[in-house]
Parts: C-alpha cells; structure tokens; sequence
C-alpha cells in the first residue's frame, strides 16, 4: 500500500545489500489470483520476505503483498510507525469501526482514492518460521493490513470503490499540500503579515 505522504527523502540510513523486485502492475493477471498457502518455511520464503521489504522500502510503500513481486503465494509484508511486520497465511479475524481515507497502491501508481475501511483490524498467520503470530491494528496499521489481505485474495483496493469513484492523481494532491503549507506559513509568519501591511 502506499500513502501520498511515503517520502523516499531524509538522511542517508546504512542499508544492507538490497535486491528490489519489479513490481507488478494494474492488468497483469497475477495481480487476480488469490494466493496459495505457504507450506515450506525455508530459506526460499526468507528471501522472498527479505526481497519485499526492500522493494516496499524503495518504493516507498507502508505495505506489499507477494502477488506484487509475481509470486501468487500467501505472504505480504508492512511497515508502519517503523515496525515491520511479516504475514504468511493471514487470516483476518476481525475488524471493527470504519474510516475513510486516502488510499494508493504500488501496482496502481500515480493514483489515489478516498476509501472506507474498519478502523481496527486483527488479523492471525504465521512468521518466517511458521511460528502462530497475531497482529491487532488501528488507523494506518488496520488499513495496510486490509489493503495487503485483499491483494493476498486477489482483489485490489479499487474493486471497492462506486463505478463514480474519483481516482486523484498523485501530482494534484502534491499541488494541494503545498498551497496549503504557503497560506499556513503566511498565517503564521507575523513578519510576513508585517510585510503585507
Ligand atoms: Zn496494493
């Protein structure tokens, strides 16, 4: 999943060898499968995992599901709030309230809508190591972990959306954002006001 708020910018971090993935796009028929069960916790599966969060990371992206990368399997990957977490075989168990909000899709680029999804999610699966692991979420962490199941069914998160939905471009909301942060440093900037005076 991504948000128009993801920013590749900031200082340098040390980043081990990274291999990022191509990722797939909106049309490609992989994208509609629903995923297969993971059966074999191996090194394989490590790599996959490994391979996803760099390619999330690059994107940038708070979330990725393997069918992304092309791999139809039950895994997906999210990192919010800086915690990364792993799903093989999730199962959403539960989900409570609803929020709307700004969605995107790394296999949608360019490209949001307003969607309504539960406010709080858990969701159970498995670690790398086929260890049980359960995952309790709200707000963006709930979202991604919907965005992400979803892709894991084959389904993508404009499926949701009313034949009337408005897709927004990313370059719009960015325009957006930066009319506003212009009138709120003019608001606040008393010296600024001074001058206009
Ligand atoms: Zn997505």
């Amino acid at each position: 999943m991504s948000t128009p708020t993801a920013s590749c910018d900031g200082p340098p971090v040390y980043s081990p060898p990274m291999s990022i993935r191509p990722i797939v796009t909106l049309g490609d028929p992989r994208l509609r499968r629903h995923g297969e069960r993971v059966r074999t916790f191996d090194k394989t599966l490590h790599r996959l995992l490994d391979d996803m969060i760099d390619t999330m990371r690059d994107a940038p992206g708070v979330g990725i599901a393997a069918h992304q990368v092309g791999v139809v399997l039950q895994v997906c990957v999210i990192e919010v709030e800086g915690h990364v977490h792993e799903l093989i075989n999730p199962r959403l168990v539960s989900r409570s309230g609803e929020e709307t909000d700004l969605e995107g899709c790394l296999s949608v680029p360019g490209f949001y809508a307003y969607r309504a999804r539960a406010e709080r999610a858990v969701i159970e699966a498995q670690d790398r190591h086929g260890r049980k692991t359960r995952l309790v979420g709200s707000g963006l962490l709930a979202r991604a972990m919907q965005h992400e199941y979803d892709h894991l069914q084959g389904e993508l998160y404009l499926d949701a959306l009313g034949p009337e939905a408005d897709l927004i471009p990313a370059a719009r909301l960015r325009e957006a954002d930066e009319a506003a942060a212009a009138s709120t440093a003019a608001a606040g900037d008393p010296e600024a006001l001074a001058a206009v005076e």
